[in-house]
């Protein structure tokens, strides 16, 4: 069962918040293809993924490598084309039959912040000319005055100061967290109403990190920007996030509000993903485990749920079916075995308990 079914029957807000979403995405689904042009076979990269944006929060995506979620980000973007689905911006399906200036409009409205600091951006060329080439080619500015004096603001609004001085730099003489903030506002240089950060902080020293997100929290409050936040780190989805998505295999298990879903997770994909964050207090959690079963592939992806070679509570009808959506609250929701589809489950949560299998964190 696809999420918004479960959304519009009254169960769940589209939003999640009120009000119509930004961006709606449905049934989002994509294959690549493997072997060349005679076989058949098909990378499940994506399956029935259905999600909303709400305007002016920030909705995370989380999940360990090859999850899904950088394909997420890459088809939002229109980088690469969908198998099949919507993306609804605006209320408009952007993915049919469009004007092409609808098109360079959602382009446009829609940016995106790419993982790596260091090669996003070009090392011959000042800083400069990283944020005059989109004000050109968007016609934002008019005269070399006007581009100078944005391109000042856009250095200020994301913390480059002095800003004349930070302009004349080349990216080898910043810093990766400088060289990221140089990305903000080259995506900010165009009025951009929605933000896809893939992995922004994960390629910074962890002393810097904390200085981007609360840039990312700044630009949602001073510029109402929507951003989809995508980590493999469930702890920096709950500082910055209002919203939480946990993806596992190409779709996604679970979603609430952050502080719901960081307190009382339901899926056991999510109590691994936690079991893994660091307690300063208590030291490393040692629940995690022994090695318990791989992921599946995204080939031959199997019938039942992706996480069963892993769960510790996996049912037989766990390998034969994959689970629907169950909606424990309005704004909580689960795609397990465990919790019956439809059942209101408040308080179903805390009965899991000590999740013992093995966390494969990548970047
Ligand atoms: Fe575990 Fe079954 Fe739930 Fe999948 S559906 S997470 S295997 S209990």
């Amino acid at each position: 069962m696809a999420i918004e079914q479960v959304t519009r029957n009254g169960a769940v807000d589209p939003s999640g918040y009120g009000g119509q979403p930004v961006i709606d995405v449905r049934n989002l689904t994509k294959h690549f293809p493997v072997g060349g042009f005679v076989s058949k076979q098909v990378v499940h990269a994506l399956e029935d993924v259905s999600f909303s944006m709400p305007r002016g929060e920030v909705v995370a995506l989380v999940g360990e490598s090859g999850s899904g979620k950088s394909t997420t980000a890459r088809l939002l973007a229109r980088l690469i084309p969908p198998t099949s689905g919507e993306i609804v911006y605006e209320g408009k399906d952007i993915l049919k039959s469009e004007p092409r200036h609808a098109s360079l409009d959602y382009r446009s409205d829609v940016q995106m912040v790419f993982q790596d600091p260091f090669g996003s951006l070009n090392p011959v060329h000042p800083v400069r000319y990283h944020l005059e080439r989109p004000l050109k080619i968007h016609k934002k500015t008019r005269g070399r005055g006007q581009t100078r004096d944005r391109i000042h603001e856009l250095l200020d609004i994301v913390g480059l100061t002095p800003p004349a001085e930070v302009a004349a730099k080349y990216p080898y003489q910043l810093s990766g967290g400088q060289r990221q903030r140089v990305a903000f506002a080259r995506a900010l240089a165009v009025e951009p109403r929605v933000m896809l950060a893939d992995e922004p902080v994960s390629m910074l020293d962890v002393s810097i990190r904390i200085g981007i997100l609360n840039l990312i929290e700044r630009l949602k409050e001073d510029h109402g920007i929507s951003f989809l936040y995508i980590t493999h780190d469930i702890a920096s989805a709950r500082y910055i996030a209002d919203q939480t998505n946990v993806m596992y295999a190409g779709r996604m298990v679970e979603g609430a509000e952050s502080t719901e879903l960081i307190d009382e997770p339901a899926h056991p994909y999510t109590k691994l993903l936690l079991s893994a964050v660091p307690n300063p207090h208590a030291g490393l959690r040692t629940e995690e485990a022994p090695s318990r079963g791989e992921i599946p592939s995204l080939i031959d992806p199997p019938p039942g749920c992706p996480f069963e070679p892993r769960c510790p509570y996996a049912m037989d009808v766990c390998k034969q079916e994959m689970p629907g959506i169950s909606s424990l609250n309005r704004r909580h929701w689960v795609r397990c075995h465990l919790y019956p589809a439809g059942e209101a489950a408040a308080g179903m949560s805390g009965k899991l308990t000590n999740v013992s299998v093995q966390v494969n964190v990548r970047n």
